[in-house]
């Protein structure tokens, strides 16, 4: 069994409550069951595949019983949610059980997502249904899977009970839910609105202390701290979310409380992957105004990054009006940083090696090709290559001829060497939502086979494989605008 730590909670007890799991207990005849175990990931973490498979772990990671020495808590953490500020949200249907030391050194959380109610759950029951269980798995394998930083699920438990979702009664599931932490920005919010301007400041100090040490350890001894960590957090997110935008991926609910200090993807919920080409696709069913929609993913980073920053303001300078200075110009990097990940990423899924002027345009052209004919985002990159490699083919689709001779042209070396270079990082097989709803409704009516095999390809996205070609199919219309509830 994983020996447990519980440094966030000794660290920063003013923002956690104590909290057992509390699913009702267990009924004669219902059976919990482990759906899914992340070998692979056990050993990361140093666990062994032998202990997640006992009759300890069911229990433990189904919610009914905890480790030994171990001290779960629920996160208090506030946050903005479609631009409105929620000062008390938390773990509603969560706790974290500890952290864990891997064998690597490194810290990560162990927590429960659907263990039922804690004082934070408002009017919600704290339970989780297995569909967007199992969609948080599988989208957190592909991520992980794609290279990009990503919370991941250790486990899915279904709990042999029934929750109520959209009118009907849907299976239960807990997910064990691995992060580098779950300090949000909603938790530097919390902290900043606390009424008690003595006590703010030095929590506020003690948790900026924490999150240095955990999440930017090279920034220890930084003249301002606060300073330092907008710097980095701002680059992480200008990272992360070019990295979104380079796959095709729209996390869909981009509040506040659902972005990571860490900079890692959290919190998967309407979340899809792009099919045709559109910087005005939404998924969300309750994102009626479009407001986290594909294109506009680097604004709402840089707003979420400004409600961030206004947390550190007491840090930054004792002068107000200096502090709001120097965050504004940190704040003002945002644009430039994400423009110039996103350039080289695209520069890498065209195999242009270094960069040179006029690249902006000529990956601005073929987006706009692209979204012109409303091309299948993640079959083009791949249509790319192929035409690189001089294979036969009528046309790219969205993609013009002068285009192709254009970037041709640009491509550095042998053109075979670009190509292999390009199907190392464009991938073949991603979440589409088709497939996914398809997987996700067999595997709610107990057969589980499509959601296995479509998990074992967004694990390989890259590797070609004549029997998963149906999973490479664009998916029906209908599905480039899927609503996605959850
Ligand atoms: P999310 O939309 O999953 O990021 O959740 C937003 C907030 O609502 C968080 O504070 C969650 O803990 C809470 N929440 C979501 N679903 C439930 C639920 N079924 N029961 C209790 N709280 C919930
Ligand atoms: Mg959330
Ligand atoms: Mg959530």
């Amino acid at each position: 069994a994983p020996t447990l730590l519980a440094g966030y909670a000794a660290a920063l007890p003013e923002l956690v409550s104590p909290w057992q799991p509390s699913l009702p207990p267990l009924r004669a005849g219902q059976v919990p069951r482990l759906l899914l175990a992340n070998d692979a990931l056990a050993s990361e973490l140093g666990i062994g595949p032998d202990w997640l498979h006992t009759e300890n772990a069911l229990s433990v990671l189904g919610a009914r019983s905890v480790l030994p020495h171990s001290q779960p808590v629920a996160l208090a953490y506030a946050g903005h949610q479609f631009g409105g500020f929620s000062p008390m949200l938390g773990d509603g249907r969560a706790v974290l059980l500890g952290e864990i030391r891997t064998p690597a050194g490194d810290l990560r959380d162990l927590g429960l997502k659907g263990s039922g109610q804690t004082p934070y759950s408002r009017r919600g029951d704290g339970r989780a249904a297995l569909g967007p269980v199992l969609r948080e798995y599988l989208f957190g394998e592909a991520m992980h899977a794609l290279g990009i930083p990503t919370t991941r699920a250790l486990a899915a438990v279904t709990t042999g009970d029934l929750v109520f979702r959209d009118g009907t009664m849907r299976q239960g599931a807990v997910l064990t839910r691995v992060a580098a932490s779950h300090l949000r920005f909603g938790t530097l919010e919390l902290v900043a609105r606390s009424v008690i301007p003595e006590a703010r400041e030095e929590l506020l100090r003690k948790l900026v202390e924490y999150a240095v040490a955990r999440h930017y350890p090279e920034l220890t001894g930084s003249s301002n701290p606060a300073v330092a960590l907008l710097d980095s957090v701002i680059e992480a997110h200008a990272r992360l979310v070019a990295h979104w935008t380079a796959v095709g991926f729209l996390h869909g609910v981009m509040n506040t409380d659902n972005m990571s200090i860490s900079g890692e993807t959290i919190d998967y919920g309407p979340c899809a992957w792009l099919e045709a080409y559109d910087l005005d696709t939404v998924f969300s069913s309750i994102d009626t105004a479009g407001r986290y929609r594909f294109g506009y993913q680097g604004p709402i980073a840089l707003w979420n990054l400004s409600r961030f920053a206004e947390t550190l303001l007491p840090l930054i300078a004792e002068d107000p009006n200096e502090a709001v200075a120097q965050a504004t110009s940190l704040l003002e990097t945002f644009a430039d940083r994400h423009g110039d990940a996103l350039r080289g990423l695209f520069r890498t899924k065209l195999a242009l090696r270094d960069a040179q002027p006029g690249d902006a345009e000529l990956i601005d052209d073929l987006l706009a090709g692209m979204a012109a004919a409303r091309a299948d985002y993640t079959t083009t990159w791949r249509f790319l290559a192929r035409w690189l490699r001089g294979i036969p083919m009528l046309e790219v689709p969205g993609v013009q001829q002068v285009w192709l001779e254009r970037w041709a042209a640009r491509v550095p070396g042998d053109p075979r060497a670009a190509a292999d270079a390009m199907d190392y990082v464009n991938p073949i097989y991603v979440p589409r939502n088709h497939l996914v709803e398809a997987a996700l409704a067999d595997a709610e009516g107990g057969d589980h086979t499509a959601y296995d095999r479509l998990l074992t390809a967004v694990r390989a996205p890259f590797d070609e494989r004549a029997d998963w070609a149906d999973l490479a199919e664009p998916g029906p219309a209908e599905f480039t605008r899927q609503h996605v509830t959850y």
